[in-house]
């Protein structure tokens, strides 16, 4: 589960990370007076659970009251990456000289943490890492000793952080073990004119393994990050959304698995996982295919399942019936195999649906969905 913003600040402070003094609210109106306490001039910065704010105008400057006033109504209901703003975070304005990246990541093919730093933070982060990768300093962090004070000057120094940021390199280390995250981020960090190093951006993903003594945040902020993921979780589906464009069905994770990855072998990147079990309904079908039609990004579909227990005469069924209550609008290709293959195809071939078409293998199946989404 991610924190939003200001919720991460709320922990980087209770850590004795030193923050911006900041307000939320979801009125512009209320705006105006957060502005006025925090001494006039303040960043108005959209809340969504979403990175890039900054670029699409989610973060911007309002010089008194009232032009905060007029720039949270501005970002209020503003759609950031498909994201609504709902509340806006109100902060002191703070006077940069530097900004530093920082972040503490849940290595997995290590067995580890990662700290990640780099001297050229800010909102070009990711072309650094990828044009620079050297201006990027990777760390592994040992979990069972965690980052002591000279573990964080050696970060520091391979990062080219100034000194004084290694006591915020121990304090974030402290948030992610006390609160049980998977990252802990901070872009920018900052050094103020004045010498002061702050936190002015914070990204807190949880870990929902661990939810249950992380009861703070309650169901509000338990809700999944992507309105995607959020509308497939409320129909029972197990989906995942990715970058691609080739939109997935399966029947079973390790198969669903594998289709990425031929997918991906064949050119063209993944749309989304989505598993829809054991079960074939047409209900299922439907409710699949519309989450994954509704991503702008998808460009073909592709189903592919190997009948086991159900048998692929239901699979196709449940295809023609969902295609009764959902109108396609993107080529789908179908791989039916296992039980029962040859009348499951059977019964789509009678179809005849022009966006519909089969193939009877994994890997000519996902040649033929990568075609169709990258050939223009
Ligand atoms: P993001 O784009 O979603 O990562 O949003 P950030 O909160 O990181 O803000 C983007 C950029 O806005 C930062 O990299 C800063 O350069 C700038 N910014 C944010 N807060 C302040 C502030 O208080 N003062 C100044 N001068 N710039 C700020
Ligand atoms: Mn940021």
């Amino acid at each position: 589960m991610d924190l939003y913003e200001h919720q991460a600040r709320e922990l980087f402070e209770e850590h004795g990370i030193v923050v911006p003094r900041a307000e939320v609210t979801d009125s512009a109106k209320e705006a105006r007076g957060i502005a006025r306490r925090l001494g006039g001039r303040v960043v108005v910065k959209a809340q969504v659970k979403t990175g890039g704010r900054g670029k699409a105008g989610g973060v911007k400057v309002a010089a008194d009251p009232a032009a905060a006033e007029i720039t949270a109504r501005q970002i209020l209901g503003m759609d950031i990456k498909g994201h609504t703003v709902g509340t806006v975070m109100l902060a002191e304005p703070v006077d940069i000289e530097s900004e530093f990246y920082v972040s503490y990541v849940l290595d997995r093919a290590g067995g580890g943490f990662l700290a990640i730093a780099s001297a050229e933070g800010g909102m070009d982060i990711e072309e650094v890492a990828a044009t620079r990768p050297d201006a990027v300093a990777r760390v592994p962090v040992d979990p069972a000793e965690g980052v002591t004070p000279s573990k964080a000057a050696e970060i520091a120094e391979a990062a080219g952080l100034p000194a004084q940021s290694v006591d915020v390199l121990v304090r974030l280390w402290q948030v992610l073990v006390r609160e049980d995250a998977l990252l802990v981020e901070v872009n920018p960090l900052v050094r103020t004119a004045q010498g002061r190093i702050l936190a002015l951006d914070g990204k807190v993903t949880l870990d929902d393994n661990a939810s249950f003594r992380q009861a703070r945040w309650g169901a509000d902020a338990a809700g999944p990050a992507d309105p995607l993921e959020a509308a497939a979780a409320a129909k029972g589906l197990t989906y995942v959304k990715l970058d691609g464009e080739v939109g997935i069905i399966g029947n079973g994770a390790g198969l669903v698995m594998s289709t990425l990855d031929v997918v991906a072998g064949c050119g063209a990147r993944p749309a989304n996982f989505l598993d829809i079990g054991g079960g074939a309904s047409a209900q299922i079908m439907a409710d699949g295919l519309s989450v994954i039609l509704s991503d702008p990004a998808v460009r073909s579909v592709l189903v592919n399942v190997f009948g086991g227990i159900t048998a692929c005469d239901a699979v196709a069924e449940g295809i023609v019936r969902a295609l009764d209550t959902v109108r396609l609008t993107k080529p789908l290709v179908v791989r039916l195999d296992g039980n029962n293959a040859a009348q499951g195809r059977a019964i789509l071939d009678a179809q005849r649906h022009p966006l519909v078409e089969q193939a009877t293998t994994m890997d000519g199946a996902a040649r033929r969905a990568a075609h169709l989404a990258t050939s223009a």
